[in-house]
């Protein structure tokens, strides 16, 4: 193992990959091609590939045996239509740029995604959403070249099959593809989304009456300041458990042990917070050796120094096992554990 890998994953933890590749600047398909190419060596090509972003949706709870992908270009081109404008990101640009140069123009769509750490190219992989909003509201289409070599495919949001947290990539073309370029359709007279809890009450602390994009996009960064433990100062990966979908009698069972936790209804039952299964637990704050659950938020759990990839692991299946025990539960991982006993990738 050659390639460190602590600086690439916001959890912090120590791990390596057998081999690192930067794949930047220039067209990106022509990157994408010069990679396939490189990856088709005898150096490469029987190992495993994983392309990474920013590492922030990610726990390696071991060394990764393959070649770990980074796609660094960036870049935003711009198409300006009568009603909307269609706006082109690199895979290797940051995504709340990308939203902060969108929200400076007053272009709407993705102001509700402010802050959300991690590429543009990463963004479709769990269709990223919050504050009542997800990529696939906006998404027009994505190119994306296969790492086994190939030509490069236009994927539109059928193509993508994008669910809660969910697409594609997840499952039949999880490390498949390298996505190069993600085009979206924003609103230049955009339709504000506010509904979601707390956004319309921080405008109003703001003292904002009639808002703009750039005032919902500063509200959204303002909440998510004061929620989410900031991954510079305290590691973590976010949520790191999915909101789980109860069937009604599920819900009810739920409900009858922990009246306070409230669900939401859907198609197919009630989508419960899990964060509040976690607290009703009572393991808010609760450490796990070096790993724990975060004091600010339930569902994030953070790396209190040195902790291992096998240290938050552990920590999520106390979590998992405590949710279970108490709820009949099962919590479903947002992040993607890599390595480690769960298998090699
Ligand atoms: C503090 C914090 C808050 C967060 N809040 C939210 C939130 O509100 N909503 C939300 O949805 N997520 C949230 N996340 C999770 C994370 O920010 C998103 O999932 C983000 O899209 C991950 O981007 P990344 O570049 O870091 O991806 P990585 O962690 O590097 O990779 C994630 C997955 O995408 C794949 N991948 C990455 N780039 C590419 C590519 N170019 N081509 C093909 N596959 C690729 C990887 O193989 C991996 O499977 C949060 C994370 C943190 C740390």
């Amino acid at each position: 193992m050659n390639a460190p890998l602590a600086a690439c994953n916001t959890l912090r933890v120590a791990a390596a990959a057998r081999y690192l590749v930067r794949v930047g600047g220039g067209a990106a398909d022509r990157a994408a091609r010069e990679l396939a190419e490189l990856l088709a060596g005898p150096r490469f090509d029987r190992l495993p590939r994983l392309v990474l972003g920013g590492g922030s949706n990610v726990l390696f709870a071991g060394d990764y045996p393959g070649v770990v992908i980074l796609p660094r270009a960036g870049g935003i081109a711009v198409q300006e239509k009568a009603e909307s404008v269609i706006v082109t990101a690199a895979a290797g640009h940051d995504w709340h740029r990308l939203v902060d140069y969108v929200v400076a123009r007053g272009w709407g769509g993705i102001e509700n995604l402010s802050l959300i750490p991690g590429s543009v190219g990463a963004a479709p992989i769990q269709n990223i959403g919050a504050y009542g909003a997800q990529l696939s509201d906006v998404f027009v289409d994505l190119q994306a070249a296969p790492l086994a070599g190939g030509e490069p495919r236009t994927m539109d949001g059928a193509a993508c099959a994008f669910g809660y947290r969910d697409s594609v990539f997840k499952r039949s073309l999880r490390d498949r593809m390298l996505i190069t370029e993600v085009r979206l359709r924003l609103r230049n007279r955009p339709r504000l989304n506010l509904e979601y809890a707390g956004v319309r009450a921080e405008l109003a602390q703001m003292a904002v009456a009639d808002p703009t994009v750039a005032d919902v996009s500063r509200a959204i960064v303002r909440l998510r300041r004061r929620k989410l433990p900031d991954p510079h100062l305290l590691p973590n990966a976010g949520s790191f458990f999915k909101n789980p979908v109860l069937a009604p009698n599920d819900y009810a069972q739920v409900r009858e042990r922990c009246p306070q936790i409230a669900g939401a209804a859907v198609d197919r039952g009630y989508k419960v917070p899990a964060a509040q299964l976690i607290e009703a637990c009572g393991l808010r704050g609760r450490r796990f050796g070096r790993a724990g659950v975060a004091e600010r938020h339930a569902l994030v759990l953070v790396n209190h120094g040195d902790a291992s990839g096998a240290d938050v692991l552990a920590a999520a299946r106390a979590v998992e096992e405590a949710v279970a025990e108490r709820f009949g539960v099962r919590l479903e991982r947002e992040v993607r554990v890599i390595g480690g006993e769960e298998g090699p990738v």
